[in-house]
């Protein structure tokens, strides 16, 4: 369990530089777990959550808590601190938003929540998610900043809006409070989403731990990630006071609901036999992963010559372009998406149902986080996977040893209902 509490004084870094340019590229991918049964006999009712809560959670067409909901959320609202672990698309989102909600009782021009996250994109989906069970708390106001945006355009959201519940990256948070715009004394939680990856990358972490030192001793710190090695749940224990750990199905690493197949080939006849797939199965929306914005930029190009019609997404974009794109892609006003791993965590896009590694990940980790986008929330999906080197069906070995999954070639012809 959880002990202690402080960090001790040598181990926060001083902060000394805003990381707001970071490339999001750069930041390590680590990993993810977790089986998708949600408690059908259980009810979002027996968390006795006020009505305003209740009534929008219905509105959302959630019937029942997930199980990693059922563990967290009655803890969580009884004020501890929490560490959560649990496969992508499980709905650890919503633990944390259910549980500010339910507490926070807002006062103006003070920011009682914050919640932070390592890429702009999961800024606005974690506020688009906030802003959809907030809507009959007509009190709570949210704010979202994060870097590649004017600065004086998040000073503005602090200094303006007001925000109670305030969601961002770190690079910008940091770089709020150096300004003096952004006070963070009241705060009363303090939420880290994906904390693994925040907190193994030391100059994440630097960042984090300098804003953890401007908060409160005295607030609820909640912790949440599809991966936590033994190593980042010390750390993350360094942050949280007797915090209750909750991991779900730690030791058997499912992928329920997702079809999985592999296709060797060469290189050069990766383009042919994408083309090949897109024009025969059936998709709402596919994530198409490859290695690097180049490869991602030439692909896009190659399949708009094909006439499909694609986008691509990748770090060296404008802030508002890439945003724009991506609520264009969630909106369901493009369906083929080509990403670098920029997308390949977290990022939670309802009807993809086919997820293809144009080039293979680097490890199971990075496999498990892109086939996620795939199948969200117990859905069906299929993953497919290019094989063109040794050491890439040396990975997939890994994979299927790993994940205790038979991934098999690609047949000729799959059924549609098996991943629709
Ligand atoms: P995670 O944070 O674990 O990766 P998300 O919070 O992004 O997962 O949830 C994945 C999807 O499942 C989201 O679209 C979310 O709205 C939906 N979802 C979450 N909880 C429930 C629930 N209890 N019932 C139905 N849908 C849910």
């Amino acid at each position: 369990m959880a002990q202690n509490t402080t960090i001790p004084d040598e181990e926060l870094a001083d902060y000394d530089e805003e990381l707001d340019n970071q490339n999001d590229e750069d930041i390590q991918e680590p990993k993810v777990d977790a089986s998708y049964a949600t408690l059908a006999t259980s009810s979002f009712k027996d968390f006795m959550l006020k009505k305003e809560l209740m009534k929008a959670i219905e509105d959302a067409g959630f019937e029942h808590p997930s199980e990693v909901q059922h563990e967290a959320i009655p803890k969580a609202i009884q004020g501890n601190d929490m560490i959560v672990q649990a496969k992508s698309g499980m709905g650890k989102t919503a633990v944390f938003v259910i549980t500010t909600l339910q507490l926070i009782q807002p006062q103006e021009g003070v920011v009682d929540t914050l919640v932070i996250c390592h890429t702009r994109e999961m800024a606005f989906q974690i506020s688009s998610e906030f802003e959809r069970f907030k809507k009959y708390c007509n009190n709570v106001k949210i704010g979202v900043v994060y870097g590649g945006v004017p600065f004086h355009e998040s000073r503005r959201i602090i200094t303006q809006e007001k925000p109670n519940i305030l969601i961002g990256t770190p690079g910008r948070i940091n770089h709020l409070l150096t300004d003096g715009s952004l006070k963070l004394n009241s705060l009363k939680r303090f939420v880290i989403d994906e904390c693994d990856n925040m907190l193994l990358q030391n100059d994440m972490r630097k960042q984090v731990q300098n804003i953890f030192i401007q908060t409160p001793h005295n607030k609820q710190v909640m912790m949440f990630s599809a991966t936590i090695s033994q190593e980042s749940k010390v750390i993350c224990r360094k942050f949280t006071k007797n915090a209750k750990e909750i991991f779900i199905d730690d030791k058997k690493l499912t992928l329920h609901g997702l079809v999985q197949h592999y296709v060797k080939l060469e290189e050069k006849q990766k383009n042919r036999k994408l083309t090949d797939l897109l024009d025969a199965l059936d998709f709402n929306q596919v994530v198409i992963f490859v290695k690097t914005k180049q490869r991602a930029m030439q692909l896009n190009r190659l399949l708009q010559e094909c006439a499909f019609p694609s986008i691509c997404i990748h770090s060296d974009m404008s802030q508002v372009e890439r945003l724009d794109l991506f609520k264009k892609f969630k909106n369901y006003e493009h369906r083929i998406l080509i990403s670098t791993n920029l997308f390949g965590r977290g990022v939670d896009i309802e009807r993809v149902n086919i997820v293809i590694n144009y080039d293979m990940p680097q490890d199971s980790d990075e496999y498990l986080h892109r086939v996620g986008r795939a199948g969200r929330f117990g859905t069906k999906g299929l993953a497919i996977t290019f094989i063109s080197l040794n050491e890439e069906q040396a990975i997939l070995d890994k994979i299927q040893e790993r994940f205790k999954v038979k991934v098999t070639e690609l047949p000729n012809e799959i059924q549609a209902s098996t991943y629709m």
